[in-house]
C-alpha cells in the first residue's frame, strides 16, 4: 500500500523525532517529546527499517492503562520481527501512555483526568493527553501510510475478540481497510461510520485518509499469554496484507458487525449482570439489575434492541452514564 516497492530503492524511515536505523537493521530504545507537559516521559519504541522500499506503517497499545495484551503483544513483535525481511518502514510504540500504565488507571491519564483517546487532535501547549495527542497524531500518524491501534476491554469490561474500520467513500481506501480488518482474523468485524469531529487517534487517523485498524482483544485487566498470541497473529497477518512482511495473507471469515447500541446505566449502583459474551438478546430482555448498598432494587436494565452481547461492564460499582452493556447487529 501507498508507495509500491521499487527494486534497488532503499526504504524511507519517516519519523523524523527517532534516529533511523539503519536499512535492514531495528532500534529498540526510549523517545522523549520537548512538550512542557510531556517533560520527564520516557516513550519505548522499536523502530524497523527494511532494506527494500515499502509501506510505512505505525502500531500503538497502551493507549488505556489497564489494557495489557497488545502492549504485551507489541513488545513481543517488536523484538522478535527480523528487520532484514521487512519492506518499508515499522514503527511500534507499546506502551504510549505510561502515567495512566503505572497508576493502573483504565480510562483517564493521571495529572488532568483526560482520556487520552478522547483528547484527540490535542494542542502542543496542552495538558499532558493534549499534549500527548497532538505528538501521536502529527509525528507519528501523519508521517505513516497506515496505523494499527491495540486495545482491549478495559480493567472493569469483558469482551469478544473484535476489530472495527471507518467506513469512507474512498473506494480504495474502503477496500484496503477491508483487506487489513479480515487479515487481522478476529471473530467479529465492525464498521464505524466515517469519523467527523474524531477524537480518538484511529479516527483522527483515518480522517486522514490512512489504513486504520482498531483491535480489541481480551479485557477484564489480564495481561493473557493468550490474548498476546491472538495479537500477534493478527499482526503478522496484517503486516503482509500491508506489503511490511512477505508473504500471502490468509484472511479469515468474520461476522460483520453493522450496526451497535450501548446501554448506559440509568442510575449509579451496584450492577449484577445477566448476560454472556456473545449471547443474543431480544428487545426487552433483562440485561442486569441495579440495587442500593442495602439491596433494594434501583433498575433493571433491559435490552432497548435486539442484539448479541459483544462487551459489558464486569465492575459492581456502576455510575449513571456508564456503558453497561454493547448490543452488536449483524
Ligand atoms: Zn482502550
Amino acid at each position: 500500500m501507498g508507495e509500491q516497492a521499487v527494486g534497488g530503492e532503499v526504504a524511507v524511515f519517516p519519523w523524523a523525532f527517532i534516529p533511523a536505523p539503519e536499512p535492514g537493521e531495528r532500534r529498540a530504545d526510549f523517545f522523549t517529546w520537548p512538550d512542557p507537559a510531556l517533560v520527564g516521559l520516557r516513550f519505548p519504541y522499536f523502530a524497523l527499517r527494511g532494506r527494500a522500499a515499502g509501506p510505512t506503517v505505525a502500531i500503538t497499545a497502551g493507549i488505556h492503562g489497564g489494557e495489557y495484551p497488545g502492549p504485551l503483544a507489541a513488545i513481543a513483535l517488536g523484538r522478535t520481527l527480523d528487520p532484514a525481511i521487512v519492506r518499508g518502514a515499522l514503527l511500534i510504540l507499546p506502551l504510549v501512555n505510561q502515567s495512566a500504565f503505572w497508576a493502573r488507571s483504565a480510562f483517564v491519564t493521571p495529572g488532568d483526568g483526560l482520556n487520552l483517546n478522547r483528547a484527540f487532535p490535542g494542542k502542543l501547549d496542552g495538558t499532558v493527553s493534549e499534549a500527548l495527542a497532538h505528538r501521536l497524531l502529527t509525528a507519528v500518524v501523519d508521517p505513516a501510510d497506515a496505523l494499527i491501534d491495540l486495545h482491549s476491554g478495559d480493567i472493569f469490561e469483558t469482551l469478544a475478540d473484535h476489530s472495527g474500520r471507518y467506513h469512507t467513500d474512498d473506494a480504495a481506501l474502503a477496500a484496503r481497510n477491508a483487506a487489513l480488518q479480515a487479515a487481522f482474523g478476529l471473530p467479529y468485524a465492525e464498521v464505524y461510520g466515517a469519523p467527523t469531529a474524531p477524537r480518538s487517534l484511529t479516527g483522527s487517523a483515518a480522517a486522514r485518509g490512512k489504513a486504520t485498524l482498531l483491535v480489541e482483544v481480551g479485557g477484564n485487566g489480564r495481561a493473557s499469554a493468550e490474548n498476546a498470541a491472538t495479537l500477534d497473529l493478527g499482526l503478522r497477518e496484517a503486516l503482509r496484507t500491508l506489503d511490511t512482511l512477505p508473504g500471502t495473507p490468509r484472511p479469515r471469515p468474520a461476522t460483520a458487525i453493522t450496526e451497535a447500541a450501548q446501554v448506559l446505566a440509568p442510575v449509579t449502583g451496584l450492577w449484577c449482570p445477566a448476560v454472556a459474551l456473545e449471547q443474543e438478546v431480544a428487545a426487552g430482555d433483562m440485561l442486569g439489575t441495579l440495587t442500593d448498598l442495602l439491596g433494594e432494587p434501583l433498575a433493571d436494565v433491559t435490552a432497548p434492541c435486539g442484539g448479541m452481547v459483544l462487551y459489558y461492564m464486569t465492575s459492581l460499582a456502576a455510575h449513571a452514564g456508564e456503558p453497561l452493556v454493547n448490543l452488536a447487529r449483524r
